[in-house]
């Protein structure tokens, strides 16, 4: 994995280059970020520059064999940790990464943006709680304090640092002075769910979620949205997350816009035959279905907030949607704070149906909401 492969999170791989280039670069590392933001990706990024035999000041070259041996996840200095189901054939206190490296190879070739609950799953767990074992942290001190085999670096790349329990603090004294050459790079997604000895010895590099037009350029480049607008769609209702996206857009990320843009209009128009059929039809496509409607309807609405106070900023959305927020935030009779209640009655409504309320009665209920908001009737 090349940085250029990384998607977004700019400002990540700049401070990184730069740490690595000025000499710079603490032994020991946090990549925090949620789920989908990268945290794998770009420490491969970093692992493959820093095995790199001909690095430029951007990127590994990509096709040095150390690059390539990165690639392949297979370089003898490169170390991966990983939150581990106990199998029933592994005895005793046992319990190391190798046991699953084939498998961890294979999923992450697959996707390295996916995440810590499907990697679970693929190993079997079921409903059992991964960790990482203290035989696994006795491997990883272990591991590091070999002469690295191939030059003289070793990478040890640990995902999931919240897995990491008591046992973790075996590892206290590796992070504290490190071998010579040695790279520890940890990942994680919620700094209050990290051992607080580990999260003050490390430096925290944040992930933040990933930018809507970086989403949405990545999922073309990479050939997994068919089109430019399956791309703004999927990228749209993705949180920042990449897995999220990749996961919409493999699902034909539905058009969404033609039931909202008629949706709107009757709130304008007060069509009430119109509103009731709305409710229904849309508590018809379940409570996710639902969700991701009234969380696109969100998006949209911000949108065109932003829109107000910076005219002209650039819209990373398609064309149709582009020109409905450009046209909602150049709106007359709907000032800022209609828009703003707007959107909390959104929230609010998709609160309710996350928590199982009945979607038909809530979204029919939010409609005349809206409604009234839209028609100035209620004062916001
Ligand atoms: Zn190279």
């Amino acid at each position: 994995m090349q940085f250029r492969d990384v998607v977004g999170q700019q400002a990540a791989k700049a401070g990184i280059l730069h740490a690595v280039q000025s000499g710079k670069l603490p032994h020991a590392l946090l990549l925090l970020g949620r789920e989908g933001t990268g945290g794998i990706p770009l420490a491969l990024a970093l692992a493959q520059y820093l095995f790199c035999e001909n690095p430029s000041k951007e990127d590994s070259c990509g096709h040095c064999p150390a690059c390539r041996k990165v690639v392949r996840l297979e370089h003898a200095d490169l170390h991966f940790s990983y939150p581990l189901i106990k199998p029933e054939r592994i005895k005793g206190d046992n319990l190391t990464a190798e046991v699953f490296g084939k498998d961890f190879r294979k999923f992450i070739h697959q996707n390295a943006y996916d995440n810590l609950y499907n990697w679970l799953q693929y190993i079997e767990a079921g409903n059992k709680q991964g960790n990482i074992p203290a035989a696994e942290c006795r491997s990883i001190i272990e591991k590091l304090n070999l002469k690295p085999f191939e030059g003289d670096k070793k990478v040890l790349i640990l995902w999931g640092a919240e897995y990491l329990q008591k046992e973790g603090n075996m590892l206290l004294k590796l992070i504290e002075e490190p071998p010579a050459g040695t790279h520890l790079i940890f990942i994680g997604s919620e700094a209050e769910e990290i051992l607080p000895t580990i999260l003050s010895r490390v430096q925290t590099i944040r992930l933040p979620p990933l930018r809507m037009e970086d989403i949405s350029g990545a999922l073309q480049q990479k050939g997994i949205a068919q089109d430019a607008r399956s791309a703004s769609l999927a990228a749209i209702n993705a949180e920042g997350s990449f897995s999220e996206a990749i996961r919409l857009a493999e699902g034909g990320g539905e058009d969404l816009f033609p039931q909202f843009r008629d949706w709107f209009n009757a709130l304008y128009t007060g069509k009430g035959i119109f509103l009731t059929s709305f409710a229904e039809q849309l508590s018809k496509q379940g409570r996710e279905g639902a969700k991701a409607f009234l969380q696109y309807a969100m998006h949209l609405l911000q949108a065109a907030l932003v829109q107000h106070y910076a005219p002209g900023a650039p819209l990373p959305f398609p064309a149709e949607e582009a020109d409905f927020i450009r046209r909602l935030a150049g709106h007359k009779s709907t000032g800022v704070e209609s828009i703003s209640a707007m959107s909390e009655a959104l929230a609010h409504t998709a609160h309710c149906i996350e928590g199982n309320a009945n979607a038909k009665i809530q979204l029919h209920a939010l409609s005349i909401q809206l409604m009234r908001i839209a028609r100035g009737q209620v004062s916001v």
